[in-house]
C-alpha cells in the first residue's frame, strides 16, 4: 500500500472493550507496521493490552498530540486471514457487538493474553570455538566440561533442546557456565516443530449407503462452491455416513473439513468413529480443553494441516485456509448460541462463512428448525430428506398413557411401569426422560400450602433430598432442607417429581435390575459423562434415567422403551417457540428407542392426551407439527416471517432497567421505521435473578435490514447513555429465548 507523503501510516487495532470502536495506533517505535491480522500489545490508558490489527489508514481523529505508539508486535505473520478478519467484521456487525470483544473471543485464551503462537524451546549449542577448542587438554583439568562439550558437538551446528541435554547430562548448568564464559557454547531460543500429525492411513469402509443416503450424496457432491444443504433425516436415518463420505471427499482433494456439533454432542465415541472411518485423528476443540491443547488443535487448523476440526460453538472462529466444508450436526440444538456476552448463533455464522468461503455446508437434524424449512420452501436452501431408518431399524410405535385416568405414583403410572417390566423382561433396555434435576421442583406446606421460593430470584427451591438441601438452579444458592414451614410451623413435603425421585421409585420397583441416572447433577466432575454414556451404551444398566442430556444423538444398542415422564409443560408455553420445541424434544428422545433390529416404542404420559398436538405429531410427525406452526408463525407474524432483537437490561433497583430501556424506545422511535414494532419495555419472565431486577424491549421487524440500520445506530449511543451506568445490558439479535 503506497501512503500519501507526510500522513503516517495508522493502524486500526481491536482491543477488547466493551466500546464499539476501533483504536488508532502508530506502529511500534523503529519497526515496521504490523499487518492485518497480527496482535500488537498497545498501551491503553494506564494499562497494557493485547490488540489485533484490523486495517491500515492514513487517517486518524485522534490529534497528532495523543496517538501513541503499539509498544510491540506480537506476531510476525497475520493470524487471521482476510477471510478470517471478514468474519469477525461481520459476526460484529451482525450482532451489534463490539469488534473487540469479538475478536478476544475468537483467539484461544493463550493468545489473548499475549503468549506466543508458536512454543520456543532454548537450545544449547557449539559454537566456532568450541569446534576447534582442545579437548585432549580440558578433558585433564576439567573433565565435566569436556563432556558437555563432546555431546554437543555430536549433536552440531543445531544443537541440543535444554531439556534433552538435561536428559542426557543432569548437571551440564555447572560445567556449562564456564564454556558460556569462554564462548565455547551458547544458546539461543528456536521455535519447537509441531509432532508431525499422524499419517493418514486407510479408513474403515463403512456400510453401503441405502438409496436415500446415496441420493443425498450425489445431490449434495453436485455443485461448486457454496450451496446450503439440511438434512432432513429421520433419527438413525444415517446422516453421519453421509457426512463421512463427503469429509471422505474433501479430505482426499487436500481441503479441510469443519465439523460443528452440540455441546454434549461431542463425545470420545463420535471422536472414535470419525477417527476409525477416516483413518487420522480429527482436531477437537471445545470448551473443556486445557489452554495449551486448545493453542495446538487452533495452530494445526489455522495452518491448513488439520483436516479435520471438529468443534463446539467457538470453532466456528478457527482460521481454516482450506476450508472446503462446513458439517453442522443437530442444527436445531441451541447450544449453537451463546446466551451470555457476545450472543451468536454458530449455526448462522456457519452459513455466513460458508458463503463467503464458496464452499457447501450441511445441517443435518430430525428436526430441523423452522427458519431452516422455510429457506427450503423459498427455494434458497436445498432440504434432502432421509425418511427411513437404516440398515433394519424400523421406526418407534408411540402410545399415549391419560393421566387423568392413570395417576402417577412418583412419576410413574401404572401402564407406564407395566410396560417398562414388559421390555426389561424380554432384555431391553429403557430409558426414563426427565427433564427435571434434583429430588422434585419443590417443596410446599401441607397446611398454609406455600412454596419455598429462592430469595434472590422469583422461582422456585428446587429439593435435592440425598444432600439434603434445597437449591436454586438459576443462581445456584443453597439452603437446608427444612422439615417444617417457614411461615406456620406445619409439615412440608416435596412436590412433582424430579430425577432423583423417580430414580428412587424405579429401584423400588424394579430392585434387581441396574439404573443408571444422567443429568448434570451425576456428571458435573470431568469424565463421568464419558464414563457413564460408555455404560449406558454398552448395556451396563437396564434403566436409564435423564435429562434432555441424554437425548441428543446417542446410540444405545440395546434400547427399546422410551417414557416421557412429564410431556405437558411444552403445551402451554408462552413463548412462541413452545409446540417447535417440544416436537424437537420428544422426537430426539424418542429417536433413541430401537434403533438396532427390535422394535422400539414410545410411552408419553399427559394429562392431555386429546391436545390436538399430540394427534398432529403421532400421526404425522415432525414434519408435520412443523408445516402447521410455520403456518401458525406466518398467520401471526412471528419469525421465520420477521426478525426480532431483544435489549435487555439487569439492574439492582426495577425502576433503573427500566429507565433506561426507555430511553432506549425513545432512541428508536426517534428513527420512526415502518414496519417496526417495539414492544416494552416489561419485566423478563422471571423478573428477578440473582437479586437483579431483570426487563427488556422486543424489537421486531418484517424488514431485516431496517431492523439493523436501528440497531447500528442505536448501540453507540447507549454506550454513552448516563442511564447505562446503572445497569448491565445486552442486545440479542435473533434470540431463541424471549426471556
Ligand atoms: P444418524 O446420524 O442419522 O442418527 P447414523 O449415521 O448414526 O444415523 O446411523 C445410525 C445407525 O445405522 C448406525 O449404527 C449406522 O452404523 C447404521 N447405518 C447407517 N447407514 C447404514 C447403511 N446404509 N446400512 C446399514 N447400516 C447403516
Ligand atoms: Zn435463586
Amino acid at each position: 500500500m503506497s501512503k500519501p507523503a507526510g500522513k503516517p501510516l495508522i493502524l486500526k487495532v481491536a482491543v477488547s472493550v466493551p466500546l464499539s470502536r476501533q483504536f488508532d495506533y502508530l506502529p511500534a517505535t523503529g519497526a515496521a507496521a504490523a499487518d492485518p491480522g497480527c496482535r500488537v500489545l498497545v498501551p491503553f490508558g494506564r494499562r497494557r493490552q493485547v490488540g489485533v490489527v484490523l486495517s491500515h489508514a492514513t487517517e486518524t481523529d485522534v490529534p497528532a498530540a495523543k496517538i501513541r505508539h503499539c509498544i510491540t508486535t506480537l506476531d510476525e505473520n497475520p493470524l487471521f486471514s482476510d477471510d478470517d478478519l471478514w468474519l469477525l467484521r461481520f459476526t460484529s456487525e451482525y450482532y451489534h457487538h463490539p469488534i473487540g470483544e469479538v475478536v478476544a473471543a475468537a483467539l484461544p485464551a493463550a493468545l489473548r493474553q499475549g503468549k506466543m503462537l508458536h512454543p520456543t524451546q532454548t537450545i544449547v549449542a557449539i559454537t566456532d570455538a568450541g569446534e576447534s577448542a582442545d579437548v585432549e587438554n580440558l578433558v585433564r583439568r576439567a573433565p565435566r566440561q569436556a563432556e558437555l562439550l563432546e555431546v554437543l558437538r555430536d549433536a552440531g551446528g543445531n544443537g541440543l533442546d535444554e531439556g534433552a541435554l538435561t536428559d542426557q547430562i543432569p548437571a551440564w548448568r555447572r560445567a556449562g557456565k564456564a564454556l558460556f564464559e569462554k564462548g565455547l557454547i551458547h544458546r539461543f531460543s528456536a521455535r519447537r516443530d509441531e509432532p508431525e500429525s499422524a499419517g493418514a492411513c486407510a479408513g474403515q469402509p463403512g456400510p453401503t449407503l441405502n438409496e436415500h443416503q446415496q441420493k443425498a450424496l450425489d445431490t449434495i457432491r453436485k455443485p461448486d462452491g457454496f450451496d446450503v444443504f439440511v438434512l432432513d433425516g429421520v433419527t438413525g436415518s444415517g446422516k453421519t455416513e453421509v457426512y463421512l463420505q463427503l469429509m471422505q471427499d474433501i479430505i482426499a482433494a487436500g481441503k479441510q473439513v469443519l465439523v460443528l456439533v452440540p455441546e454434549i454432542g461431542l463425545t470420545p465415541q463420535l471422536v472414535a468413529r470419525l477417527q476409525d472411518r477416516l483413518g487420522i485423528v480429527p482436531s477437537v476443540l471445545h470448551s473443556g480443553l486445557g489452554d495449551t491443547e486448545r493453542l495446538q488443535a487452533w495452530r494445526g487448523a489455522r495452518a491448513g494441516r488439520a483436516h479435520l476440526v471438529v468443534g463446539t460453538r467457538s470453532a466456528i472462529f478457527t482460521p481454516m485456509p482450506n476450508l472446503g466444508l462446513i458439517v453442522v450436526d443437530e442444527e436445531h440444538d441451541h447450544s449453537f448460541k451463546q446466551q451470555e456476552g457476545l450472543r451468536y448463533s454458530a449455526r448462522d455464522l456457519a452459513i455466513a462463512r460458508a458463503k463467503r468461503r464458496d464452499v457447501p455446508i450441511v445441517l443435518g437434524s430430525a428436526t430441523p428448525t423452522l427458519e431452516l424449512l422455510q429457506h427450503c420452501l423459498t427455494g434458497s436452501y436445498t432440504r434432502i430428506e432421509l425418511p427411513v431408518r437404516a440398515g433394519d431399524a424400523r421406526p418407534p410405535i408411540f402410545r399415549l398413557v391419560d393421566l387423568s385416568r392413570a395417576p402417577m405414583v412418583d412419576g410413574v403410572s401404572e401402564p407406564l411401569a407395566a410396560t417398562i417390566d414388559a421390555h426389561l423382561q424380554a432384555d431391553g433396555q429403557v430409558l426414563m426422560f426427565l427433564n427435571r434435576r434434583g429430588f422434585a421442583p419443590t417443596l410446599i406446606c401441607s397446611s398454609c400450602s406455600r412454596v419455598t421460593e429462592c430469595a434472590r430470584c422469583d422461582s422456585r427451591m428446587t429439593v435435592h433430598a440425598r444432600d439434603r438441601q434445597l437449591r436454586c438452579h438459576h443462581c445456584g444458592a443453597c439452603r437446608p432442607l427444612a422439615a417444617t414451614c417457614a411461615s406456620c410451623g406445619a409439615e412440608v413435603r416435596p412436590l412433582g417429581e424430579g430425577t432423583q425421585r423417580l430414580e428412587e421409585a424405579l429401584q423400588k420397583r424394579f430392585p434387581s435390575h441396574r439404573i443408571q441416572r444422567i443429568d448434570s447433577d451425576t456428571t458435573a466432575r470431568k469424565g463421568t459423562m464419558d464414563a457413564a454414556l460408555a455404560m449406558a451404551e454398552q448395556g451396563v444398566a437396564d434403566i436409564l434415567v435423564g435429562t434432555q442430556m441424554l437425548s441428543k444423538g446417542h446410540h444405545f444398542p440395546k434400547l427399546t422403551l422410551v417414557g416421557i415422564i412429564n410431556a405437558d409443560q411444552g403445551l402451554f408455553g408462552t413463548d412462541f417457540r413452545s409446540s417447535e420445541r417440544l416436537a424437537q424434544s420428544v422426537i430426539q428422545v424418542a429417536g433413541r428407542a430401537g434403533r438396532e433390529s427390535r422394535q422400539g416404542e414410545v410411552v408419553i404420559q399427559t394429562a392431555f392426551p386429546d391436545n390436538p398436538f399430540w394427534q398432529c405429531l403421532i400421526e404425522g410427525g415432525y414434519g408435520r407439527v412443523a408445516a402447521d406452526a410455520l403456518a401458525e408463525r406466518q398467520a401471526t407474524r412471528w419469525p421465520p416471517f420477521t426478525w426480532l432483537a431483544l435489549i435487555r437490561s439487569a439492574a439492582h433497583r426495577q425502576q433503573d432497567a427500566h429507565a433506561f430501556l426507555d430511553v432506549a424506545r425513545q432512541l428508536i422511535e426517534k428513527h420512526a421505521i415502518e414496519h417496526l414494532r417495539v414492544l416494552g419495555p416489561v419485566d423478563a419472565p422471571m423478573a428477578r435473578r440473582a437479586g437483579r431486577f431483570r426487563a427488556q424491549l422486543l424489537l421486531q421487524s418484517s424488514d431485516r435490514k431496517a431492523l439493523h440500520t436501528v440497531l447500528g445506530h442505536l448501540r453507540p449511543v447507549l454506550e454513552s447513555e448516563p442511564a447505562a451506568r446503572r445497569v448491565r445490558w445486552s442486545i440479542d439479535v435473533d434470540p431463541v429465548e424471549l426471556f
